[in-house]
């Protein structure tokens, strides 16, 4: 698979990303060794890029992954919510404890919103810049559901990685649609940041027509490489055949479709209403003190499910 530079930064990434959420305990809850296995053929497959975060807790499949590979050749970006030098340098140290390497090349604020929240997250960036002269980290970055969130990252030279939401039909973009992300991406593209979309497939409500979506957001020429959810062999060539011949076999999409995800509530939810709180996208509601949640506005991204104490919360 081709590699390209992303932006400015002196790293190489695959055009395409494998986004590890899927393999995590908020989704397919792989063992470690499932979850190791499942990287390898992707990165045998040329995929030599991974979007991870604190918050996904598995780290501890992409160390054992790591361990079977020379280092210098894979790409792994990590989030985290930290906001102070305190709260950053946890976060870096339990990413380089867990993941068992003493580099990450992506640092990311993990659902930057606008320059007020990276104003707020601020000294986080700060000690990020000093690990990042250490050669701890190679680069920093956002990701953001919000067009306001890459704007702000236009303003921060610091900032010289985002990873955006992006889609044919602007699912999960919280403030605009497709057309306003388009161009704030263009804005931060020009100032030479490495771009990565996330969700092309709008958390598997584009599964209809997976080639014309992936393909939309193949064709927005800003963005250097995409992060999709992969948790098989069969997504994962599926993907790899989109980036590389922009197609793919019906009978695969059938599959596809068949197997897509879906949020499930246990009937034990006691409608504390965490859920609602957490979710960013107006998708889950408290009906007769119990969560329900809007198929139409949920993007499967699972964070809800890291929050309710009840463990109430699966995408299956
Ligand atoms: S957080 Fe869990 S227990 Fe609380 S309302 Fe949501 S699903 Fe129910
Ligand atoms: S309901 Fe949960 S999985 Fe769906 S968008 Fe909201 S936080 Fe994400």
């Amino acid at each position: 698979m081709k590699n390209v530079k992303l932006g400015n930064t002196n790293i190489d990434v695959s055009r395409l990303c494998f986004g590890s959420l899927t393999i995590s305990p908020l989704q397919r809850n792989f063992s470690y060794k499932e979850g190791a296995k499942l990287i390898r053929y992707a990165f045998d497959r040329g995929i030599n890029f991974l979007d991870t975060a604190e918050l996904y807790d598995n780290y501890g499949h992409i160390n054992l992954f790591l361990k079977d590979i020379d280092r210098k050749d894979f790409v792994i970006a990590t989030k985290s919510y930290s906001y102070s030098k305190e709260t950053a340098e946890n976060s870096l140290m339990k990413a380089l404890n867990e993941l068992g390497t003493d580099y990450i090349d992506l640092f990311l604020l993990h659902e930057q919103e606008s320059e007020h929240t990276i104003k707020g997250h601020y000294e986080a960036i700060e000690y990020f810049i000093k690990a990042k002269e250490k050669g701890i980290i190679r680069s920093i970055g956002i990701s953001t559901h919000r067009v306001e969130g890459v704007l702000a990252a236009a303003k921060y030279n610091e900032i010289e990685v985002v990873h955006p939401i992006i889609n044919k039909i602007g699912i999960g973009i919280q403030d605009g649609d497709s057309n306003d992300m388009i161009n704030a991406i263009k804005k931060c593209h020009a100032l030479g940041k490495g771009i990565y979309g996330m969700k092309p497939l709008g958390g598997g409500h584009l599964l209809k027509n997976v080639e014309e979506a992936f393909n939309y957001v193949q064709d927005i020429k800003e963005i250097h490489s995409i992060a999709i959810g992969m948790q098989s062999h069969l997504e994962v060539d599926a993907n790899v055949n989109l980036i590389e011949k922009r197609t793919i076999n019906k009978d695969i999409e059938k599959k596809l479709r068949k197997s897509n995800r879906k949020l499930h509530i246990a009937d034990w939810c006691v409608g504390c209403g965490r859920c609602q709180e957490i979710c960013r996208h107006n998708a889950i509601k408290i009906v007769n003190g119990k969560a329900q949640v809007d198929k139409n506005k949920c993007v499967l991204c699972g964070y809800c499910g890291r929050y309710c104490n009840e463990f109430c919360i699966k995408i299956i």
